[in-house]
């Protein structure tokens, strides 16, 4: 029974940290503990930590501390690639070493010794492609093609030019502070890929997560079947209704294969758990990305419309103070009737009547976007990098 209790407090507080840190900053937490949790496990725990090496052992490690992170956050570092790397090959390892004996198996056939090692192979390869491959860095030799591709909405794009490179900056570009350039349609720095994602590799960034997330399901529905095969192999359901005297049931008979699994089959079952959890993952993060290809926004572009909104708000709120002073002024104030508190409570906020319009003009409907994504304007014929026109 301790045990039980153990668990289920165990699964409440991770559900707690998961909560916090994932979603503690919306609005319907704010002023509450959760939002606390988040602020600690994003910033607090650094500071005391950092705070802590200063008390403990000098202003010297706490430079060194940062210097760290300096180097590991705000520099190009293959520190992420590694991870990759390591993180496919030992998974690949570890399914080779325990499941490839039982292949062929009773559902599986011996091709998929091969065609596994090649999903694999092909996960690699995309990974090499989107990390090595241009973002669509705007010089200045390209910069009058991507300020006529990309015009600018006057709405969260206006004329600018870049401090760091000395260029006009393109409508939907960024200057990467890591990478130290201008990327045209940027999207984010991916510290995996230790590559900004830009116009020219947001396909094969998609091509990634889509290829990634299939390769998980196909480990799990491969070794899925591996066990099952071992099942119908060593005849277990039959031992267990025949000498067990279990009734041939699949609801009877679940927990004791299940058991038997856990038992003779357990690194299996870990692997299985963990490619399913970074398959559902990996879709997540597909069907977020591919919604913004199709609407033809960037990562980089849902702030900055929020930004664009939460002033477009202010505005409102303002003007609404403003009308309410003069109508407070002219003596009307005194006929409103008084507000009960609880009333007060419930009565939604006036900010959440503003409809602020997203009049996202790059959204060019479905089939051009997606285009766009894929044959990005910088790889097309009419796309012809010339001199730099002066002024
Ligand atoms: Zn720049
Ligand atoms: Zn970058």
């Amino acid at each position: 029974m301790e045990v039980q209790w153990l668990l289920a407090c165990h699964g409440l507080v991770t559900l707690l940290v998961v909560i916090s840190f994932l979603c503690g900053r919306w609005p319907i937490f704010q002023g509450t503990f959760i939002e606390r949790i988040h602020y600690f496990l994003t910033f607090g725990a650094y500071d005391y930590f950092l705070r802590f090496v200063e008390a403990v052992f000098g202003p010297k490690c706490t430079n060194a501390v940062l210097s760290v992170e300096y180097f590991c956050c705000d520099r190009p570092n293959p520190i992420l690639q590694i991870i990759y790397l390591a993180i496919i090959s030992v998974t690949y390892y570890f399914i080779a070493k325990s499941s490839f004996m039982y292949i062929p198996g009773y559902y599986l056939s011996g091709i998929h010794r091969y065609t596994s090692f090649l999903a694999v192979a092909v996960g690699i390869m995309v990974f090499l492609l989107t990390s090595f491959s241009d973002p669509g860095t705007v010089k200045a030799e390209s910069v009058s093609q991507y300020l006529s591709a990309y015009p600018y909405d006057n709405i969260i794009f206006t004329e600018k030019e870049c401090s760091t490179c000395k260029i006009p900056k393109p409508a939907r570009s960024k200057h990467c502070s890591i990478c130290d350039r201008c990327v045209a349609r940027f999207d984010h720095h991916c510290g995996w890929m230790n590559n900004c994602i830009g116009e020219r590799n947001t396909r094969y960034f998609l091509a990634f997560l889509l290829w990634h997330f299939f390769l998980c399901l196909y480990g799990t529905v491969a070794i899925g079947l591996v066990l099952a095969g071992r099942l119908k192999e060593l005849r277990i359901v039959y031992i267990l209704t025949v000498y067990y005297g279990i009734e041939n049931s699949p609801l009877s008979l679940a927990p004791h294969i299940v058991q038997w699994l856990l038992g003779a089959y357990n690194t299996q079952i870990l692997l299985m758990v963990f490619l399913a959890i970074v398959a559902l993952l990996l879709a997540g993060f597909f069907g977020y990305h591919a919604k913004l290809c199709l609407t033809n926004t960037t990562t980089n572009e849902t702030f900055k419309w929020q930004e664009h909104i939460n002033w477009q708000r202010k505005l409102y709120e303002e003007k609404a103070s403003a009308e309410a002073l003069r109508a407070s002024i002219s003596g009307m104030s005194s006929e409103v009737q008084p507000v009960s508190k609880w009333r007060a409570f419930f009565r939604r906020s006036p900010l959440e009547d503003v409809e602020v319009v997203k009049n996202n003009i790059y959204d060019k409907g479905f089939y051009h976007n997606f285009r766009e994504v894929i044959f990005p304007f910088s790889t097309r014929r009419s796309f012809s990098p010339t001199k730099l026109k002066s002024g």
